[in-house]
């Protein structure tokens, strides 16, 4: 995979010529660039929704290039720091131990180190079918000895606890001693990003390491405050392709690790390979008692390395069996390599292995430790994809909101309200994680961070449930766990909004939008912004919403629900109101403003600011270190008005305005997009795919342009040094939704599968599978026509609707829409 560096061009002039589907599965990297380590290392983690380990080198340790991290889903620790005089208390998602370490020595020479040898070769690849990864290696050390080394990692996809590591030896030009050590290392901390390198970073003791049987060593290590238990057991074995090691095997153990030195006679020429095998348990898995027992269970089910990577890659080919994507003629050769690779790490972050465990969708994925692992909002890029393929993993998933439903019902309380207040920042208990101080790496500051009062975070959970029960019809999840999520989230919103009798309107004050960049106004003291459009809108959409869920339960669950949530019937008049009369500001001109008050901000000089500083994404750092704040101005880091387009369709937007009382009319769309693209730095990876989505609708002509710099957003690490810390699990995933609702114009709303394709012509024709309904559902997409078919099988017809013309579809059926053409 080959992936053009530089964003913010459009490339269609690079265009291939058609015909030739693209079928690379590969991201390469070619020799060793210390400082692409960390770049390299996140993208090439292997993971299966339970765990993931970085991509970094089995022989290194975390030095400032290498950072080999192991995640374990929802595993976190709090710490407290004294930053200069101010307690901080920060959860993190906790860097297990590294199970990774493997190297080797040749006779009396020392253990690998590629600083001090000359490599004749480095290569990573990542094979994304297989979910396998492969380093290949090859060295001359200063005795002239050249030595191959090939390794292929995996973290298996069919069995959660279990990882496995080959390591093939040859010496090419020298016969003698080789000895290799394999270890479980327990003295690691979470230092992955160095802005957070002045907090405390130690969150595990060891609690005992020891030897279970010859080749099989076991280390148990526990979080210090959180008090999870984290076992790890490892079996190593060697052979040779001449016969036997014939070599010796001691366990060695320092403290904090613990494994095994093999010394064998290598014949030049001759392989020698050591298999690793690696079960990782935790005391939050479900059916355990001692974590070590349960590790060494797993390995006793652990066949040799062969046999697990069959079985690990069948699991793999059903899971992309579920997720196909098929682009032909497409605009640039490596967008289908993209979009599988973020289907790829997406499918590594949550997985079927994800299933039934308490755990929500981090940000940041299992690839490092930006965000400290906290789940954000993020999710909302994340379900509409998941939801359509493999939604038992959508429903396992909202098990996590709906878990820390009494967390948020006390912070609502807390705070003065009612109903639930979802935390921005979320990770073990549900209680905010948000951080109070964050440094401002430019300025070098620790700065009051007000973002936590971005209360739409709640919209963002009850739209997960509520679009999963569009896409399902899952009427259980609604009664079970769904509807009490919508209806809490919903009475928070009603109780937020305070009536403005001089305006007769509601309002909704002293909150921070999705744009990060007007936390406050400017001079104010107080931190928010009133009347923020993008939460009101959503929060009048919810409470539509939530008295159509309430219409959907069946009638003893209605009642049982309202009676336990003490629901009454004026509530629910005092929602339909609210629903009615939320303000929403706009301009003079009549843009929808981004809030009130946004428009009497100046604006920036952005020739200027472009001029002296090049990449001005981060504008509230470099505003800050002039001692100036985004606050001032018409400037934002993802625009708000941007991503209601995204959410909702122009229908449901200018629905809800018309309710609202406010006249509006999609015809606005490409004036609204235009004033805020422009004023819009694209500071959130999320940033680019919102964008592209609108233009779909909006600007046909820059939507492409707009998609492609979104899929280069990790690959090509558009935020120079980001990724490195952690994938944009939001970004990644939600390029695959711009691909399926807007560019395929997918919308599942009202028990019907709506398709409103805005295709562009450069994008070649799609081919997508879909679940719905219990349907399985190929959806052809090109310029002129979409086809949908249904694989044969016994659910009940569901009807299917383009541009006004509905039909129905029957399983084995297919039903095609002519379009008219589109450019792009
Ligand atoms: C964005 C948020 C996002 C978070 C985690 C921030 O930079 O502004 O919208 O939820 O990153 O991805």
């Amino acid at each position: 995979m080959s992936v053009p560096v530089a964003p913010g061009q459009d490339r269609g002039n690079q265009m291939r010529s058609p015909g030739r589907p693209a079928s690379s599965w590969i991201l390469r990297y070619e020799g060793f660039v210390p400082g692409e380590e960390g770049l390299r290392e996140a993208l090439c983690t292997v993971g299966n929704g339970y765990i993931a380990s970085r991509g970094a080198a089995p022989e290194s340790r975390a030095d400032g290039t290498h950072y080999p991290g192991t995640y374990v889903a929802g595993c976190y620790n709090q710490l407290r720091t004294d930053l200069d005089g101010h307690a901080v208390t920060a959860e993190s998602l906790v860097n297990a131990p590294n199970w990774l370490p493997l190297t080797f020595a040749a006779e009396d020479g020392p253990w690998l180190d590629l600083s001090q040898v000359e490599v004749l070769r480095h290569e990573q690849e990542l094979n994304l079918r297989r979910g396998v990864l492969t380093r290949r290696l090859r060295i001359r050390d200063r005795n002239g000895r050249v030595t191959r080394v090939t390794s292929r990692r995996f973290v298996h996809m069919g069995a959660a606890h279990l990882a496995a590591l080959q390591t093939t030896i040859v010496p090419e030009n020298w016969s003698g001693r080789l000895r290799v050590r394999s270890e479980l290392d327990g003295v690691v901390e979470n230092t992955g990003v160095p802005r957070y390198r002045r907090l405390a970073s130690r969150h595990l003791v060891p609690v005992e390491a020891r030897a279970l049987a010859e080749s099989v060593v076991v280390m148990v290590v526990e979080t210090t405050t959180s008090h999870i238990r984290i076992a790890e057991a490892a079996r190593t074995c060697v052979s040779r392709a001449g016969g036997p090691p014939g070599g010796d095997m001691t366990v060695i153990a320092e403290p904090g690790r613990i494994g095994h030195e093999v010394s064998v006679d290598a014949d030049r020429g001759e392989p020698v390979t050591v298999e690793k095998t690696v079960a990782i348990t935790t005391s939050r898995d479900h059916a355990i008692w001692d974590v070590a027992d349960s590790a060494a269970g797993w390995l006793e089910l652990a066949g040799s390395f062969d046999d697990l990577l069959r079985q690990h890659v069948l699991a793999w080919s059903h899971l992309w069996a579920r997720f196909s994507i098929e682009l032909t003629d497409t605009p640039a050769d490596w967008m289908l390599e993209v979009l599988r690779l973020h289907v790829f790490h997406l499918l590594q972050t949550v997985s079927p292995q994800t299933i039934g465990r308490d755990v929500g969708v981090p940000a940041r994925g299992l690839h490092g430790e930006a965000y400290r692992g906290h789940v954000f909002w993020d999710d909302m890029f994340v379900f509409p994809v998941l939801t359509v393929r493999l939604p038992e993993l959508s429903r396992s998933l909202e098990g996590y909101r709906y878990r820390r439903l009494p967390a948020a019902r006390r912070a609502a309380r807390r705070a003065g309200y009612e109903g639930a207040m979802y935390p921005w920042q979320s990770g073990s208990d549900g209680e905010e994680q948000s951080q109070l101080l964050h440094l401002n790496p430019q300025s070098g500051r620790w700065l009051p961070d007000t973002t936590y009062l971005q209360r739409h975070v709640g919209i963002a959970v009850a739209r997960g449930a509520w679009q999963y029960y569009q896409a399902t019809g899952d009427l259980e999840f609604l009664a079970l766990q769904g509807a009490e999520m919508i209806l809490e989230v919903a009475r928070f919103f009603a109780s937020l909004a305070a009536y403005d009798p001089g305006r007769d309107r509601y309002g909704i004050r002293g909150v921070v939008g999705p744009d990060e960049f007007h936390t406050a106004y400017p001079g104010a003291s107080e931190a928010g912004i009133d009347n923020n459009t993008y939460t009101n809108v959503m929060a009048a959409w919810l409470l539509v919403r939530a008295a159509e869920v309430l219409d959907l339960l069946p009638r003893h669950r209605r009642s049982e629900l309202r009676d336990r949530l003490d629901l009454s019937a004026r509530e629910i008049e005092r929602w339909d109101l609210v629903s009615r009369r939320l303000l929403v500001p706009f301009h003079d001109d009549g843009i929808i403003s981004q809030f009130e008050g946004y428009e009497a901000l100046e604006e920036l000089d952005w020739e200027r600011y472009r001029a002296r500083y090049g990449d001005i994404s981060r504008l509230d750092r470099i505003l800050e270190a002039e001692n100036d704040t985004p606050n001032r101005y018409k400037a934002s880091k993802q625009a708000d008005l941007l991503m209601l387009l995204y959410l909702l369709s122009p229908e449901e937007l200018a629905g809800i305005l018309a309710r609202l009382g406010y006249a509006w009319d999609a015809a606005a769309i490409p004036e609204t997009f235009d004033y805020y693209q422009a004023r819009t730095t694209g500071g959130s990876t999320l940033s680019a795919l919102v964008s592209a989505a609108v233009a779909a609708r909006a600007r046909q002509d820059r939507s492409v342009g707009l998609f492609l710099d979104a899929l280069r957003t990790d690959v090509a690490d558009v935020q120079r040094g980001t990724t490195a810390e952690g994938i944009h699990l939001g970004a990644m995933s939600g390029c695959i939704d711009v691909l399926q609702r807007f560019f395929a114009g997918m919308e599942l709303r009202g028990d019907v599968l709506r398709l409103n394709p805005f295709w562009p012509r450069r994008l070649g024709a799609l081919k997508l599978r879909i679940f719905y309904r219990d349907h399985a559902i190929t959806l052809h997409v090109e310029e002129r026509a979409v086809r949908v078919s249904s694989e044969p099988g016994k659910a009940p017809p569901v009807r299917v609707s383009c541009r006004g013309d509905t039909r129905e579809l029957r399983p084995g059926g297919s039903v095609t829409f002519w379009l008219r053409g589109q450019d792009g």
